[in-house]
């Protein structure tokens, strides 16, 4: 096969973070503070993604602002060419902060919401004041002129929430909002139980959504990340394995997906090794999963394929042992049967305990 450009790039500066929300995707084994790249080297980083043809840096963690260095990341992937967006918490961003963002030439903002209120947004994110300060970090963004969008993450717990969400994103002046069903990987595997919403609240924010398109259509965008597990077909995992997007992990791992380290069979390149070009084109990790060759039965001579490229590899590996196979959220997955009941095995569940995302794995906050 062919293998074209990457097209974008997540920069996760860092896995450090003030929240301790139960559904981060982060892995369990987090990136210590040591371990990060120094500036230089993201800088390194970000220009040989821009010579590689990467568009599109979005830069992430863990919270990027916990970097105090990170209005000069800025600057340098504006220097090189590349289109900036900052995925956020709002937490560690002063209205200072913001206007030195600003200068540096960041050109978009993604903010994070927990809830829709102090009590929720708190709880969930574990952060108290959590909320009213994200609240002044977007009206400063809207002072600022950034294009804004904000990215709700919804579950059994706050999806009663969401025509609220829909209504504050208008209010906010946001140009789109990502309503995302928890997707269940690093932490929030754990909270599987806690977060699982039931079938009837995926088809009723399906619904919401639906009619939410319609009648803010030139006003808000609306993108919709469903239930997973509540689906019958999967997503199409990074637009398919290799093909338009890497991710760079603190340390300067580089790799096919956000959660592609729990692959224990992969072997991955740094940055710190290895030049980006090199890494995307002939890295073993990358060219596991690229194309079609790869896929079993039924991916294989399946009409689908090239839409879902046969779903999620890491999710493969969570739910069915074996990363090659079918993801078992596809309905032509022997396994579907079994992940459906489990999925309302734990949505029927009344246990609301969150188990935190925290530096030390086996401790709740
Ligand atoms: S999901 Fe929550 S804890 Fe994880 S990085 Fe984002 S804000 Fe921090
Ligand atoms: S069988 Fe494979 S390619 Fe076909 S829909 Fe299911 S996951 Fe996608």
């Amino acid at each position: 096969m062919t293998v074209r450009p990457p097209l974008a790039m997540l920069a996760e500066l860092t896995h450090r973070c003030p929240l301790s929300c139960p559904y981060c995707s982060n892995p369990l084994d987090l990136a210590r503070k040591e371990t990060e790249l120094s500036t230089e080297e993201w800088a390194g980083a970000f220009r040989q993604a821009a010579d590689l043809g990467v568009l599109h840096l979005h830069l992430s963690g863990g919270e990027p602002a916990s970097r105090r260095d990170l209005e000069e990341l800025v600057a340098t992937a504006r220097g090189a060419g590349l289109y900036t967006n900052l995925i956020t918490s709002g937490i560690g961003l002063t209205e200072r902060r913001l206007r030195a963002l600003d200068e540096a030439g960041l050109d978009h903002v993604q903010l994070s919401l927990q809830g829709t209120d102090a009590a929720m947004a708190d709880r969930i994110g574990g952060y108290r004041g959590g909320f009213d300060r994200k609240m002044q970090v977007a009206g400063w963004i809207a002072e600022i002129g950034f294009p804004l969008t904000l990215n709700a993450v919804v579950h059994r717990q706050n999806l009663h929430q969401l025509p609220e969400a829909l209504d504050m994103a208008v209010r906010m002046g946001a140009r789109r909002i990502e309503v995302a069903i928890v997707q269940f990987h690093g932490w929030a595997m754990q909270n599987r139980a806690a977060l699982m919403p039931t079938r009837a609240q995926a088809e009723e924010a399906r619904r919401i959504v639906e009619e939410a398109r319609k009648r803010l259509l030139g006003t808000l965008v609306i993108d919709f990340v469903p239930a997973d597990y509540h689906e019958d077909f999967p997503k199409s995992c990074m637009g398919g394995w290799g093909s338009t997007g890497l991710n760079i992990a603190p340390d300067g791992t580089v790799l096919p997906c956000h959660a592609a380290q729990t692959i224990p069979h992969l072997s991955f390149d740094s940055v710190r090794d290895r030049p980006l070009r090199e890494i995307w084109y002939n890295g073993a990790a990358f060219n596991a999963y690229r194309g079609y060759d790869w896929m079993p039965e039924p991916c294989r001579s399946c009409d689908r394929k090239q839409i879902d490229h046969g779903g999620c590899r890491c999710q493969a590996l969570a739910l069915a042992g074996d990363a090659g196979a079918t993801d078992p959220v596809c309905a032509r997955s022997p396994r579907h049967a079994e992940l459906r009941a489990k999925a309302d095995a734990f949505a029927a569940g009344s246990d609301e305990t969150l188990t935190y995302r925290s530096f030390a794995p086996a401790e709740p906050a």
